[in-house]
């Protein structure tokens, strides 16, 4: 599906949607196709190549196409939401298959994890995937079928090597899977570093306007186990809808904008926060300080995404004084939207969170950078 001769660069790739137009109109955006059905030919096949908007639908097409071109991948499925796109990869595998996941990762996909997918016989096992020595010791030849990353991890942005790690996958006969939501297909790029799939929420970045659920899958290559997790979504359908897959394209077209945006305000406000005594901790993977600087400096380009935390002195309360005060941030959950969100996140996450009590998620908009610090600021506890 990957399109092998657009040469261009991402940003023109995503500002014209690869260019594409309607041929039959000569629209310059493409129609939204809302037929559930497709008409079968006199010789009983599907010469469109459609069947039923359940298994797909022509309006995913130029997003899958898009995707493709951005991480190089050869086939993209698009979902209806980043958790059911993630949660197909597992049900791809069989029961009894050794899975290796993240200790930091989505609160809900690790609950999933925990509650569904081992019940169902999955064997899985949480890693500390910021260290090599330890993924190592856990990955068993023959028996793990997948190791997942999540890369910068949520919400403490740990930062795992996946190149690294896709040699020990691979030397181990399982594959990897990356969820590169916070990374963006702009700042690393995971199938050109070994991984086999990329997985985004792209209610986030890809989007990036708080209004469509989605999510999507990327493949490095066409195989039995891709085939599988196509198959996961064609019979459960958890397909999109077609005019939330053209709102996500629509989104799409200014990534790039929004996505360099929010690295640079990201980039400032953690390096401001970091001086401020209130402060104890601003974890972020570009700070130097930071512990995955490095690893991030290697795989990530153009920036280091746009979430960050916060730890604030005096423990919880502090923290839910600081967000409970802010005018400007947006008490909310979710990321990767133009408008800037804060969230105290040890309270979503509930028992066996890795989450500090005092932390504070910031997702990082595209509004001004000094109106965002001052809202922070004013918003503090008085010492
Ligand atoms: N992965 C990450 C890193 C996320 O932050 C989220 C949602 O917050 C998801 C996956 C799940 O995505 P969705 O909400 O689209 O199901």
């Amino acid at each position: 599906m990957a399109n092998k001769t657009y040469n261009y660069s991402q940003q023109t790739a995503l500002a014209q949607a690869l260019g594409k137009i309607d041929h039959e109109t000569q629209g310059v955006v493409l129609p939204i196709h809302v037929a559930t059905t497709y008409i079968r030919g006199a010789d009983n096949t599907y010469p469109s190549g459609n069947v039923y908007s359940r298994a797909d639908n022509p309006t995913y097409k130029p997003v899958e196409q898009l995707l493709c071109q951005l991480e190089q991948g050869d086939q993209a499925l698009l979902f209806g939401s980043g958790m059911a796109a993630a949660t197909a990869v597992f049900l791809g595998l069989k029961p009894g298959d050794h899975v290796l996941a993240p200790v930091v990762m989505y609160w809900s996909l690790r609950n999933w994890l925990l509650n569904f997918a081992t019940d169902w016989g999955l064997n899985v096992e949480f890693v500390d995937m910021t260290d090599l020595q330890q993924v190592s010791k856990a990955i068993q030849t023959n028996k793990t079928k997948l190791v997942w990353l999540e890369t910068p991890g949520n919400p403490m942005w740990t930062i795992s090597d996946i190149a690294a790690i896709s040699e020990l996958a691979h030397q181990a006969g399982a594959y990897l899977a990356v969820d590169s939501t916070c990374a963006t297909p702009l700042l690393t790029q995971p199938l050109t570093l070994g991984a086999d799939i990329v997985m985004h929420s792209a209610t986030k970045y890809l989007n990036g306007h708080s209004d469509v659920i989605a999510g999507t899958l990327i493949c490095k290559t066409d195989n039995d186990y891709w085939q599988r997790i196509r198959a996961v979504r064609a019979q459960g359908g958890a397909v999109p809808s077609p005019h939330d897959a053209a709102q996500l394209l629509r989104g799409m077209r200014t990534m790039h904008l929004r996505v360099r945006e929010a690295c640079t305000n990201a980039m400032f406000l953690a390096e401001q926060l970091q001086q401020h005594p209130q402060i104890v901790e601003v974890l972020y993977p570009g700070l130097p300080s930071f512990s995955g600087h490095e690893t991030a400096r290697k795989q990530m380009h153009g920036g280091y995404g746009g979430m960050l935390s916060i730890r604030v002195k005096g423990g919880e309360k502090a923290a839910v004084h600081l967000a409970a005060n802010t005018k400007l941030w947006k008490r909310a959950t979710s990321l990767g939207g133009v408008e800037s969100l804060i969230e105290h996140r040890a309270s979503v996450e509930g028992q066996g969170t890795p989450c500090p009590p005092d932390l504070l998620r910031l997702s990082a908009g595209i509004e001004d950078k000094h109106e965002l610090l001052n809202d922070l600021l004013q918003a503090l506890p008085k010492a």
